[in-house]
C-alpha cells in the first residue's frame, strides 16, 4: 500500500477523498481531508451558512487547505478533530451548539443561525448505482470463471444453466430488479474504475 497521496490516487477505485484520508490517517501525512462532516463544520464555523453547497466546490477546497495547520502532526489531529466535531457535535440535523468547543468562534451562530438555502436530498441506498455495483462485485468475488453479462441480466433458469458457486449473490442481485441501463452503467463503471475486467466474453475481478 503506497503512503503518499499521488500514488494512492492512482490505485483503482481510490478517489481524492480516500487518498487524502489514508495518507493522513494511516501514514501521518499532511493532506487536506474533506469529507461531508468536515465540509459542514467549515460551512458553519467559518462561512456562516447552515450547509455546504450540494457538491464540493473549488472555494471549499481552498478554504480547507488554508485552514490546515502547517505542522504535520497537528494537521493530522486537525483533520481527525474537525471530522469528529462534524460527526458528533456539529451534526447535519441538530447541531449541539451548547456543547460545542468552538461555539465562541462560530460564524453561523454569530449570524443568528440562518436557515439553509436548500433542502438536502439524502441519497437512499436502495436502488442506487452503488448498491448494484456492490451486488455485482459480490458475484464476481465468488466466480471462478468470467461471468457473462446475460447472467447478470436474466435468471439462470431462463438461460438454462446452473450458476456454480455464485447462486446466492446472483439471486441477491436479481432480487434488486435492476433496469438494464442501470446494470450496464454499473458494469461499465466497475470496468472503468479498474474493479472488474472483461475477459473471454464475461466479467471477472482484475487478474
Ligand atoms: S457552534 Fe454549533 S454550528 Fe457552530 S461549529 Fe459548533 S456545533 Fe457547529
Amino acid at each position: 500500500m503506497p503512503g503518499n497521496y499521488t500514488e494512492l490516487l492512482a490505485l483503482p477505485g481510490v478517489g481524492s477523498y480516500t487518498a487524502a484520508a489514508v495518507a493522513a490517517f494511516a501514514f501521518g501525512r499532511r493532506e487536506t481531508v474533506v469529507d461531508t462532516n468536515i465540509r459542514r463544520v467549515h460551512a458553519r464555523l467559518v462561512s456562516g451558512v447552515a450547509l455546504p453547497s450540494p457538491s464540493l466546490t473549488a472555494a471549499e477546497m481552498r478554504l480547507a487547505a488554508e485552514l490546515l495547520p502547517d505542522d504535520v502532526g497537528t494537521s493530522v489531529r486537525w483533520n481527525a478533530a474537525v471530522m469528529e466535531l462534524g460527526a458528533l457535535v456539529c451534526t447535519a440535523r441538530a447541531p449541539k451548539c451548547a456543547d460545542c468547543p468552538v461555539r465562541d468562534s462560530c460564524a453561523w451562530l454569530a449570524a443568528g443561525e440562518p436557515p439553509p438555502s436548500y433542502i438536502p436530498k439524502g441519497q437512499a441506498w436502495h436502488g442506487t448505482d452503488r448498491q448494484v455495483r456492490g451486488a455485482v462485485l459480490a458475484v464476481l468475488r465468488l466466480a471462478e470463471t468470467p461471468v457473462p453479462a446475460e447472467m447478470f441480466e436474466q435468471e439462470p433458469a431462463d438461460l438454462g444453466f446452473a450458476p456454480e458457486g455464485i447462486g446466492v449473490p446472483l439471486a441477491a442481485l436479481h432480487r434488486l430488479n435492476t433496469a438494464p441501463e442501470q446494470l450496464e452503467r454499473a458494469l461499465g463503471g466497475l470496468v472503468n474504475d479498474g474493479l472488474a475486467q472483461l475477459h473471454e466474453g464475461g466479467y471477472r475481478l482484475p487478474a
